[in-house]
């Protein structure tokens, strides 16, 4: 089961003081998806990933921490623009306010991580545009970090693993198949091997839905 508290926290930018409700402990029972998503209860627990001052509206896994220049980064138009933009859900909105500020201080894997939450936020209402340009945002992301020696995954085959996902759920079949190919010469280990077929049927059928790592074992 969940376990939730409240703790009072002062905002590293605004110095505003409100409380938030935050997880101790959960359960994680079942198959994750394809990209990573974990089951319930931890799925349910996304509103509590990420914090969101209402004053000032920093956001980020712990608010009372701010480094470098994210100040001037939370009061930028762009920032502003990104938290309040109607075409998101609140909580994705709040992932992506995160995302760009890792990616703005170049951080470029966690700003991918935090746009796949978006994704999920966004795929929870629905919302299939709006999921889709967030798991653009993450491909772009990863891309760019792996560009600078910064690792997505433990291995580069599970992070292409990843990408060959985002780019099936963005209806970017072709890529994903592209990536498919080049993997399956290579000698990857079973799990992998299972989950690539698994994707290329997927992409046979344009299917851009969500599925789980047990479908395809
Ligand atoms: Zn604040």
């Amino acid at each position: 089961m969940t376990t939730y508290y409240e703790k009072e926290i002062i905002c590293a930018i605004c110095k505003n003081k409100n409380t938030y409700e935050m997880t101790s402990s959960f359960n994680a029972l079942g198959s994750c998806d394809l990209d990573t998503r974990p089951p319930e209860m931890q799925r349910s627990t996304m509103l509590y990933w990420t914090q969101r001052c209402p004053g000032c509206g920093y956001c980020a896994t712990d608010i009372s921490v701010s480094e470098g220049n994210m100040a001037e980064i939370v009061k930028s138009p762009e920032y502003q623009n990104q938290l309040k933009d109607k075409s998101f859900p609140k909580l994705a909105n709040t992932f992506l306010c995160s995302s760009l500020i890792q990616e703005i201080s170049g951080s470029y894997q966690s700003s991918a991580w935090r746009a796949i939450h978006a994704a999920w936020a966004c795929d929870d209402f629905g919302l299939k545009d709006s999921a889709k340009s967030c798991r653009i945002k993450a491909l772009s992301m990863i891309r760019k970090g792996e560009s600078k020696g910064q690792s997505f995954m433990k291995s580069r085959e599970e992070s292409l693993c990843i990408q060959v996902d985002l780019l099936r759920r963005a209806e970017r079949f072709k890529e994903a198949s592209n990536l498919i190919k080049i993997l399956l010469k290579e000698d990857i280990d079973d799990l992998l091997t299972k989950i690539l077929h698994f994707q290329k049927k997927l992409i046979a059928s344009s299917d851009k839905k969500m599925h789980k790592v047990t479908e395809a074992i």
